[in-house]
């Protein structure tokens, strides 16, 4: 595994100097706060054009799931792993990033009427949602949990049976099909934003939520009252969302992320944002090879779809 990941390095790397070389020129290593535009370098009639065009992207993120997507409340910036990213795509084009909220229901829609140019919202590349879409690969590996306030006595979802109820976002892959199949007699209590599921474990009116591990070890990190329980439900290969057709965008961010990959600077954002919280050794992405692959061999594909 490890030779192969050194050898999808290589290639990343190389094709990424190419892509850069025809693509920036001499602005392919600025990391620059938006100043500097690359708007010449892209063909004319290219989607990275049409942003360089507009001086900004705007990618829909989460803003009260960390590590992920938050606001910070001092600051007022929205921060986290998905911003890392969006920012690291938007110095390679040479723009400034607008973070909007993009709630899990309206992450396919905004993408579908144009609210944003990409999603980078805790996503999960599933075939259903490739229908409608286009992904990027897989830039992280989330798993399917089990979340309980202090004083439960449910320790997995085979506890979640008739009576009970379980907290989880509308729209996401626990609400349409994961809970289903591992607590089918609950019921789900499906929220816009993750945050009420907080809300609803501290007031006791949920049993559990179900979700995945990091959304809930951020919720842990703010209130340790919340444990997580049980086993891995799935594995989750969260995608960038890209409007579906826009392969030219797929390439370069999928190339973006195969230079972050190569240059450890993946590796930076996660240790900063989720080892911090985890302490666990991050599973790397690229091992898993392309979208797909991913649409392959991820057991969340056969869980995650209807
Ligand atoms: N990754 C899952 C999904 O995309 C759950 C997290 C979320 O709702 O953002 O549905």
């Amino acid at each position: 595994m490890r030779g192969f990941r050194r050898w999808r390095w290589a290639v990343a790397a190389l094709s990424v100097v190419a892509l850069l070389g025809v693509a920036c020129g001499d602005d392919a290593t600025d990391t620059g706060d938006g100043g500097d535009t690359a708007q010449e370098d892209f063909p004319a009639d290219s989607t990275m054009a049409k942003i360089v065009e507009k001086g900004e992207i705007v990618i829909g993120v989460k803003f009260d799931v960390p590590p992920f997507g938050f606001e910070n409340p001092q600051s007022g910036e929205v921060e986290g792993f998905d911003v890392d990213l969006g920012t690291a795509i938007a110095d390679r084009l040479g723009v400034k990033p607008k973070f909007i909220e993009a709630i899990s229901d309206n992450r396919i829609p905004f993408l579908q009427d144009g609210t944003v140019d990409l999603i980078l919202s805790t996503m999960t590349i599933t075939t259903d949602r490739d229908a409608d879409i286009d992904f990027s690969n897989p830039y992280f590996i989330a798993h399917g949990r089990t979340a309980v306030y202090e004083g439960s006595d449910v320790a997995g979802p085979e506890d979640l049976g008739q009576g009970t109820r379980t907290c989880t976002a509308l729209g996401s892959t626990y609400e349409t099909t994961i809970i289903p199949k591992v607590a089918p007699d609950t019921k789900i209590e499906a929220v816009d934003a993750y945050s009420d599921c907080v809300e609803l474990l501290q007031n006791g009116a949920v049993d559990a939520e179900i979700t995945d591990n990091i959304i809930l070890a951020g919720q842990k990190a703010q209130d340790d009252k919340i444990s997580l329980v049980g086993d891995d439900l799935t594995t989750d290969p969260y995608g960038i969302g890209i409007p579906d057709g826009e392969t030219d965008m797929q390439e370069f961010v999928n190339s973006v992320l195969d230079e972050m990959f190569g240059n450890g600077e993946w590796e930076t954002i996660y240790d900063k944002w989720v080892g911090s919280v985890t302490g666990e050794e991050p599973e790397i992405p690229a091992d898993w090879g392309s979208l797909e692959d991913a649409l392959k061999n991820y057991p969340c594909v056969e869980r995650c779809d209807g």
